[in-house]
């Protein structure tokens, strides 16, 4: 499996429109960053993570003509704005319904925003706190965490997870994670915040599960220059940046 990084910026993206500091202004192109979302590649399978305002954007730059299954985490602006441009996939691929995990609370949301496209989804709701889900001969166990009381999802595919916009968890999300050699994680920038991890905040996350190799930090701020922050970070965890692909 592959994860190409689509975007890893926080809702407001990098450069912050209108902002003038150092890293909105920096000319090392890791320091630029579109609104978090992620492509899982399967052998020939393209899975998306989230579906950001960028998504056209980025479906046009990386060249992915092919979608098999979209997942949501959350139903926040930064996560779902791009629903509209999936469209193309379906009109492209005979009207062929578009496979959709999503949680009740996002579907909700999407029922309010965009009631004219969901006829072209084939939407699984996922009902429970945690559970499995099975696309296109693909295991998927998804679990829950919370962001001021609004309910997150996460994902995980064999050993690879994707967590982002966590803040509150159960302690049982380790039994989940138990085994999960890469890990994508949510993290704001230095400061504590109401809705997300600090970086060291999910530096201690990381080290609570024993198996993960590497941690890929991933949402973050403007206030996150990429070089200074990276030097501080323990080992085994990086900042993720746009177009960052690994093997998972
Ligand atoms: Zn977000
Ligand atoms: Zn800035």
């Amino acid at each position: 499996m592959k994860f190409l990084f689509l975007g890893t910026g926080a809702s407001a993206g990098v450069p912050v429109v209108g902002c003038k500091c150092s890293v909105c202004k920096s000319g090392d192109f890791r320091n630029n960053r579109l609104r978090a979302s992620g492509l899982l590649q399967v052998g020939e399978l393209n899975f998306l993570i989230d579906v950001s305002p960028d998504i056209r954007f980025v479906a046009l730059k990386y060249e992915i003509t092919q979608l098999n299954g979209v997942f949501l985490t959350h139903p926040h602006e930064d996560h779902i704005g791009g629903m509209n441009d999936l469209r193309s996939y379906s009109f492209l691929n005979h009207n062929k319904l578009m496979p959709l995990f999503l949680s009740e609370t996002t579907n909700a949301v999407l029922h309010a925003r965009f009631n004219y496209l969901l006829d072209r989804f084939d939407r699984t709701i996922l009902k429970e706190k945690r559970g499995r889900v099975s696309i296109d001969g693909v295991d998927v166990i998804y679990f829950t965490y919370s962001q001021q009381g609004l309910l997150v999802n996460g994902f995980r595919f064999d050993k690879f997870a994707y967590l982002t916009d966590i803040k509150d968890y159960d302690s049982s999300i380790f039994d989940e994670l138990d085994g999960v050699e890469t890990l994508v994680l949510g993290a704001i920038n230095e400061k504590d915040s109401r809705m997300h991890f600090s970086i060291k905040e999910a530096c201690e996350f990381k080290e609570k599960i024993r198996s993960v190799k590497s941690c890929y930090l991933t949402h973050l701020s403007h206030e996150v220059d990429y070089e200074t922050i990276s030097k501080a970070l323990p080992k085994g965890v990086l900042l993720a940046y746009d177009g960052l692909n690994i093997n998972v």
